[in-house]
């Protein structure tokens, strides 16, 4: 797969310099040039796409499974970042019937995992447009050697939609990157009696000959990777947390009062204490869904309302998990990644807030932790820029953890709090990189901290103890 990816962004090379050759002119005297097939991040030439910024999404889709049809359409507003004479949308999802542009029909075509499309007329730059793609069809799961089996996966009851890097251009057309977050509004109809959970705030719930449709609606920006949709036979428990709506949901094949159960009525309680580390929650509702699938085996961060493998909740009651996805909704969901090897940003920290959960909830000192990690890692793979083989690795997430400790030592508490309180402040809703947060901390500590913090992110040997 990915050396497909690869022979695919080569062959969008040579179309661009060809186009650019002879562009275009949608309107006399100006020109306009197809946008890029890929963002530009160096991991995943072809993820996202280039000319345009999506602000929202919102899906109309119904899902049979029965059939594990999929059928309806996703509205995408965006905004044109060049004079467009034609774009890419990442959608590996059904078949296609028709795509409009601003309420004209626009021509589609599909190549490989990109749809794309060529407006009637071009989009100039700086306009606001919207897109309405239709299509029905079995969506398929996406598969790759390096990075397991994510997107849309059909159940016995429902489907799941779930997966980093990347899952949303399975079940709709996305810019399907970190970079380009932006709002998300799904209604989902399904048979009366499953539920539907998805991201953000609950909407009106209406019912007609059979049919229930679920509304969702997530108002803060999103990367795509974030977005989800869970249907199926769900023990839904709806309330209020600190005046927002607090969803959560246990597989129904789990006894009630479950470990499962358990951690997610704690929800509430791990999200609060996270805010007196990292300042105030980021977002409008919480949650959290517990699936029982064995091809899910993770749990993933998804915006407002994180879905965990009920692998997590076995013998033991335990929050950690718990702790390391709700602390994403700070770093990771608010707070994204520019490019895909910054993922230490989203995940040393999540390692980190497990540590702080050990010492608040069950008294096991973070510096315990912290001792315990260093003596365990691997110090030969770097934390930053791991490369698409490591981007799951125990590099970025342990020796991520590691490389925030080491920043609390060698800052002190004051400082480090202040850095991290000022990272998901000044960078909420955004998407940041490495660079930045070094920046950030000298900045706040002023201390010059680049060597030390490149040193704990990639030496391949164990750097020294602050303070030892
Ligand atoms: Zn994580």
């Amino acid at each position: 797969m990915m050396i497909r990816r690869s022979a695919l962004a080569v062959l969008a090379t040579l179309t661009i310099g060809g186009a650019a050759a002879c562009t275009d002119s949608g309107q006399a005297g100006e020109s306009f040039t197809p946008g890029t097939p890929g963002i530009g991040d160096p991991y995943f030439p072809t993820y996202g796409n280039g000319g345009y910024d999506v602000t929202d999404y919102a899906l109309t889709l119904r899902y049979d499974p029965g059939n594990d049809r999929l059928e309806g359409s996703a509205k995408i507003t965006a905004k044109a970042t060049q004079n467009l004479s034609r774009f890419n949308l990442d959608f590996r999802g059904p078949e296609v019937s028709s795509v409009t542009v601003d309420g004209a029909g626009a021509e589609q075509k599909r190549e490989a995992d990109e749809l794309v499309v060529t407006p009637a007329s071009g989009l100039r730059d700086g306009s606001t447009f919207t897109t309405v793609v239709t299509y029905a069809g079995v969506p398929q799961p996406i598969t790759s050697p390096e990075l397991g089996t994510g997107g849309w996966l059909a159940t016995d009851k429902g489907a799941i939609a779930l997966g980093q890097p990347e899952s949303a251009s399975s079940w709709y057309p996305v810019n399907d990157h970190p970079r380009d977050k932006a709002t998300f509004g799904l209604e989902m109809t399904v048979p009366s009696g499953l539920s539907v959970l998805s991201n953000g705030v609950p909407g009106e719930r209406t019912s007609k000959d059979g049919w229930t449709t679920w509304r969702w609606r997530e108002s803060s920006p999103m990367a795509s990777y974030l977005s989800t949709v869970v249907i199926g036979d769900y023990r839904v428990t709806t309330g209020t947390h600190q005046g927002k709506p607090l969803v959560t949901a246990v597989d129904n094949t789990l006894p009630r009062g479950s470990n499962a159960d358990k951690a997610m009525a704690r929800t509430g309680e791990v999200a609060d204490f996270l805010a007196t580390q990292f300042g105030p929650y980021p977002f409008d509702a919480y949650g959290g869904v517990v699936v029982v699938d064995d091809r899910i085996r993770y749990a993933l961060e998804t915006q407002a309302r994180p879905v965990y493998s009920n692998s997590f909740f076995g013998a033991s009651t335990s929050e950690w998990v718990v702790a390391h996805e709700l602390a994403h909704q700070w770093f990771g969901d608010s707070v994204s990644i520019a490019a895909w090897k910054d993922i230490w940003l989203n995940e040393g920290f999540a390692t980190y807030a497990e540590w702080l959960w050990a010492e608040h909830d069950t008294g096991v000192p973070v510096q315990e932790s912290f001792d315990k990690a260093y003596s365990s890692v691997n110090w030969g793979d770097p934390s930053y820029d791991p490369g698409t083989s490591g981007l799951f690795g125990n590099s970025v997430y342990v020796r991520g953890g590691l490389v925030v400790h080491a920043l609390r030592l060698e800052v002190g508490d004051d400082s480090f709090f202040e850095i991290l309180q000022e990272w998901a402040n000044t960078k909420r809703n955004a998407s940041a990189t490495t660079d930045e947060f070094i920046a950030l901390a000298e900045r706040v500590s002023g201390k010059p901290l680049r060597d030390f913090l490149m040193t704990w992110l990639t030496s391949k040997t164990p750097p020294p103890k602050p303070g030892s």
